[in-house]
């Protein structure tokens, strides 16, 4: 007898990037911040290590929620708090999309659609759920067609019951503005998830479209640009219809007691944030005018990342070289990410160690 569903065996499963045990390693291969959270942070989580650990937490995040619709200019109704933004991109795909298909005039209702590249995990969130997918490419510059254009040439459906788009992009780092966004926005029916992972690293963000259409999420995390992926906090901003359809599907206690302490003093010492959000994009720069120099192909970025074709080797040869040079970057061996290698953007130290890497194998 089988004892699990036939659909898992056949799962391609999400692939996070590699956390090495190994020592002295560079790690720019996920994305984290390079800095550390705030020591205010550090030393609030610190004080609430004691006896309240046996205690739930808040079911509802209510303090985080309440915090949070102050800083976006909306109701406490308007925010839902996951563990991580991962998780509500899963619970969003629970709430809005039909596993199956009742019929072909149905398909609409159980379709999950992004664009590719982009982030990964949607294709894994749809094969999951057992729904159809619709990946649709960019444009060869890996910009955002416009609404005409995705009608006329390409096989995006208006309807799906659930689109996924990343701004700025993975691994792309490029930025969509909110003009073409809510162009987009407006032409579509179905639920839109903005996943705005990077956007304190962008020029430009989309919340607002969040207040002014009953049916886009905007997406946010803490994860990237606060510092802290290890707790676990990302949130969506929406009308309340939805917000309450995914407060429906949500574990109660889905958001830990620390994780929801940590981002209460993030968001009370935004200014450190503000500062190191400067500094890694000065860095960003920097570090794409010096591989422009030394040959590599490197895209405009909008987050804290850069998405580049390296010259004399494959980007898959690449990334052994920079290994064994103690230092770790990420290698997508997929028909649009093969050329490329994304390359985090860590301190101004580690910027230098990746140069002297790549100064060394170029010799
Ligand atoms: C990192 C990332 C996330 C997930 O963030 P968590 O809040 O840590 O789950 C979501 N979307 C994109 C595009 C990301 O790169």
């Amino acid at each position: 007898m089988k004892l699990v569903r036939p659909l898992l065996t056949q799962l391609h499963a999400y692939m996070p990037g590699e956390q090495p045990k190994m020592k002295g390693l560079i790690k720019l291969n996920t994305n984290e911040n390079p800095y550390p959270p705030s020591p205010k942070v550090l030393r609030t989580v610190k004080a609430a290590v004691d006896g309240r650990l046996r205690l739930y937490p808040n079911p509802t995040a209510h303090e985080l929620r309440k915090k949070l619709a102050k800083l976006h200019h909306c109701a406490t109704e308007n925010i839902i708090i996951g563990n991580g933004s991962d998780e509500l991109l899963a619970l969003a795909t629970r709430a809005f999309v039909e596993p199956k298909a009742a019929s072909t005039a149905e398909f609409s209702r159980s379709t999950v659609q992004y664009f590719t590249p982009s982030y990964s995990l949607y294709p894994v969130l749809a094969e999951i759920h057992g729904s159809r997918q619709n990946a649709v490419p960019l444009r060869a510059d890996f910009s955002l067609p416009s609404p005409r254009e995705l009608k006329r040439d390409r096989q995006w459906d208006f309807k799906a019951a659930l689109s996924f788009i990343t701004t700025p992009n993975a691994p792309t780092g490029r930025g969509y503005s909110a003009a073409e966004l809510r162009a987009l926005c407006k032409a579509q029916q179905g639920v839109v998830i903005l996943d705005e992972a990077y956007v304190d690293f962008a020029q430009e963000d989309a919340q607002r479209l969040a207040l002014e259409f009953p049916h886009v999420l905007v997406s946010r995390t803490f994860s990237k640009a606060y510092s802290l992926c290890f707790q676990r906090i990302g949130y969506f901003i929406g009308h309340p219809l939805l917000i309450a359809a995914l407060d429906k599907v949500r574990d109660s206690y889905n958001v830990n007691g620390l994780g929801q302490i940590a981002a209460l003093a993030t968001l009370s010492d935004l200014p450190y944030y503000l500062r190191n959000f400067r500094r890694i994009i000065a860095t960003r720069e920097q570090l794409r005018r010096e591989l422009t120099g030394l040959g590599f192909a490197v895209l405009p970025s909008q987050a804290n990342f850069l998405f580049t074709k390296p010259p004399c080797f494959p980007a898959g040869e690449w990334l052994k070289k920079l290994r064994s040079r103690k230092v770790l970057v990420r290698w997508f061996n997929s028909d649009t990410g093969r050329d490329y290698l994304r390359i985090t953007i860590g301190s101004e130290r580690e910027a230098a160690m990746l140069l002297r890497a790549v100064r060394s194998i170029l010799k």
